[in-house]
């Protein structure tokens, strides 16, 4: 059984409207957390199931995860107060790299963008794809182009390239090398670039953002559907995942 901890708020901003930067005290989590992992938070003493939170970004002892507010859970949770403490478990899940691949690229929308940041801090030369809705959904791009070739599209061209993301990385890999695609963002986003690696021949992993109920494997509740047949036909994206090989599973 995972352990929880009680981590203090030691930063806390609100970038954007409704999306919340968190950076708790954490050293115990801190230790082993690896890019693509999870916490799975207590978002107040009235909400009962834990929310799942991707790690963002991994210091010695403290843990930074991003979230946007869409019910109860978030809700509760944006209203801690730096200095408070948070009742946090983790980290779960199993992680994005499995073995160091030349050429990696990595595309994210939206709320899918926290994780690949970790990740791109610990890879070689990754080019980075992010898509937002619009400009003023647009978050963590200068932090990206820090560490990384990045381009940002929007889906109304208020912000960088006018349409999505995959359309970037499309032309990126029909003129670049790439090795392998890292991609964390909503369905449609995912299912676009798994038949774009697919087409290319190009390995990619996905991480999945399901509703999740336990967190650690029990209840279920997460289950996503695999091309496999008998017991391994649905896996769960808390224990199993939440980064599996594209062609592993059906988005
Ligand atoms: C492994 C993993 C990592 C995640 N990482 C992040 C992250 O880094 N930042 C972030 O903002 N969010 C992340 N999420 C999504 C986040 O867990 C949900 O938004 C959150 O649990 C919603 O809880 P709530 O109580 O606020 O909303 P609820 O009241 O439970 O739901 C509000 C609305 O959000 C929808 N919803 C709930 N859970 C999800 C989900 N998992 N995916 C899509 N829609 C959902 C519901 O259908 C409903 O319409 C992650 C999810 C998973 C599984």
């Amino acid at each position: 059984m995972k352990k929880a901890y009680l981590c203090e708020l030691v930063h806390k901003s609100e970038p954007v409207k409704n999306i919340f930067d968190f950076t708790v005290k954490a050293p115990e989590i801190a230790q082993t957390a690896k890019p693509g992992q999870f916490l799975h938070i207590l978002c107040g003493e009235k909400v009962f199931l834990r929310r799942p939170i991707s790690i963002c970004d991994i210091f010695e002892d403290k843990i930074r995860f991003i979230f946007e507010v869409k019910g109860e859970g978030t809700k509760a949770l944006s209203t801690a107060a730096e200095g408070s403490k948070i009742d946090i478990m983790g980290p779960l899940g199993n992680t994005f790299v499995e073995s160091d691949i030349d050429n990696p690229v990595l595309i994210g929308g939206g709320i899918g963008i926290f994780p690949l940041y970790a990740l791109a801090k610990q890879l070689r030369d990754p080019v980075v794809f992010l898509g937002f809705r619009s400009k003023d959904r647009v978050i963590m791009t200068d932090e990206f182009e820090k560490i990384a070739r990045t381009e940002v599209a929007t889906d109304d061209g208020s912000y960088g390239y006018k349409g999505f993301a995959v359309e970037l990385m499309k032309k990126h890999i029909a003129e670049h090398k790439c090795g392998v695609i890292y991609s964390c963002g909503p369905a449609p986003m995912l299912r676009s670039v798994k038949q774009i690696a697919q087409e290319s021949g190009i390995c990619c992993r996905v991480s999945l953002e399901q509703r999740m109920g336990c967190g650690i494997g029990a209840c279920l509740v997460c289950s996503c559907e695999t091309i496999f047949e008998g017991t391994d036909k649905y896996k769960r994206v808390c224990k199993d995942g939440p980064v599996f090989w594209a062609n592993e599973v059906n988005i």
